[in-house]
């Protein structure tokens, strides 16, 4: 599998060009996007054509991870006659989020096909997704997505308890995981990680690569890699958009 960082940046930051959370993961045939956060639809755009997504799997209905939803549907129904179609799978009442903004009831269903993605294991192309629930918001989700042999990437969304992930992760997957508050510490009662807390996990688990995303503004992200990096000799990278691995 190939893995194109589209966006990696938080809910908001004053760094140039950090668009909201969009992963590209290609395989073959199979392209499946992981979440498509605000500004990231023209990089989509520059990098497949949308309308050949396989699925776009959205983590969590915070808008960094699902709002640029609204410009891959309108590019579905204005560029296309008919207009084309793409599966959409996420938490509960996200086609209803979309509609809202519009307040138009049915807009999302024009060109999305939206369902909950749910924890069963499905096949997508020549991709298995793998779904664990994560302390984030009422229904957030952390994929892991493989093919039928080989190592696996595992992507956190938004995750407020690094143990959440364990399940998901085998030894030698690509472990890509968000690290909000850099090297710490993450304030009390927020859900979100910080790089001891993956640090933690990184030893437990024995990912073969691990890549930081989601940082917010104003921490340190040499810090946040090095807190990750003393508890593993696997590569620890930090995401920017543009960056490819192969997985
Ligand atoms: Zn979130």
């Amino acid at each position: 599998m190939e893995l194109t960082v589209l966006g990696a940046g938080p809910a908001y930051t004053d760094r140039q060009g950090a668009t909201g959370a969009a992963y590209l993961v290609q395989a073959g045939d199979t392209s499946i996007l992981l979440d498509l956060g605000q500004g990231s639809f023209p990089r989509l755009a520059a990098a497949i054509e949308p309308s050949r997504l396989g699925a776009v799997i959205v983590s969590h209905l915070h808008p960094d991870h699902f709002i640029d939803l609204i410009p891959l549907r309108h590019y579905l129904v204005y560029q296309f006659a008919p207009p084309r179609r793409v599966t959409v799978l996420g938490p509960a009442h996200l086609a209803e989020r979309i509609d809202a903004l519009h307040a138009q009831p049915g807009l999302s269903a024009d060109a999305l096909d939206t369902s909950q993605l749910g924890t069963r294991q499905r096949q997508i192309g020549e991709v298995t997704v793998e779904a664990r629930l994560v302390t984030h918001t009422e229904e957030s989700y952390a994929t892991r997505l493989s093919l039928a042999s080989g190592a696996g990437l595992v992507y956190s969304g938004d995750c407020g308890v690094a143990d959440d992930l364990a399940p998901l992760i085998r030894p030698g997957d690509t472990l890509l995981v968000e690290a909000s508050f850099g090297p710490g510490p993450v304030p009390k009662g927020v859900n979100h990680l910080d790089g001891p807390a993956i640090a933690r996990l990184v030893a437990a688990t024995r990912p073969g690569a691990i890549l930081l995303t989601h940082i917010q503004m104003g921490f340190d992200r040499q810090a946040a890699v090095d807190a990750v990096a003393a508890a593993t000799t696997a590569p620890v990278r930090l995401v920017e958009p543009g960056d490819r691995y192969r997985v």
